[in-house]
């Protein structure tokens, strides 16, 4: 079975290498006409100028219709290339997962910011949280537990004395609302900080 993947390969370098010419010949070409209206050999136009601005006008040409056939072979090459790897995936047992394209290997930033340790403990947000056990000195993520605090007593008292005193005022020990927040080490044990509602 004839490669269709090498034609392209080949018909591509060929392109560029044609490519290339046309640029050289195209910055060959201003230049003489740069020399020509500024260098000391000015000259008043002649015959000469027009036959060489009909071929720069050729070499834009050639260049453009380069490019497109270039373009075309190029999606050519990368719809056949695609198959062939997922034929290859498919082959070998597994599940075609391909990227879309090399860009989107290389572009990629990891998802989400960078983990932020927290040193100074007193600042803990009331969630598990990285940062370093001032018992064991060993960077940890804290281990969270809610616990009745001076807030659900308040609330519960507060409560009672607007008349809710038929078991609504112990609803503040049934939600997390209005309890503290104690970080404790998952090494060590030791309670590092609590957060207070109040
Ligand atoms: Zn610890």
């Amino acid at each position: 079975m004839p490669n269709l993947e090498d034609n392209i390969e080949a018909e591509l370098g060929r392109l560029v290498v044609r490519q290339q010419q046309l640029r050289d010949r195209h910055n060959l070409l201003v230049m003489l006409e740069d020399f020509r209206s500024n260098g000391p050999l000015k000259r008043k136009g002649s015959g000469m100028d027009a036959n060489k601005n009909s071929e720069l006008e050729k070499i834009k040409q050639e260049m453009k219709e380069l490019e497109e056939k270039e373009e075309q072979l190029r999606r050519q090459g990368n719809k056949t290339r695609k198959e062939e790897d997922i034929q290859n995936v498919i082959n070998m047992g597994g599940v075609p997962v391909l990227p879309a394209s090399i860009d989107a290997i290389i572009a990629a930033p990891p998802p989400g910011p960078a983990p932020q340790i927290i040193l100074d403990v007193d600042n803990l947000p009331p969630a598990p949280s990285n940062t370093m056990c001032p018992s064991c000195h060993q960077y940890i993520i804290t281990e969270t537990v809610t616990r009745v605090g001076s807030t659900a007593w308040l609330v519960c008292i507060m409560s009672a004395m607007v008349g809710c005193v038929l078991g609504c005022c112990l609803l503040p020990f049934c939600t997390n609302c209005f309890k503290d927040i104690v970080h404790k080490c998952p090494k060590c044990r030791s309670q590092i900080h609590v957060c207070k509602k109040l």
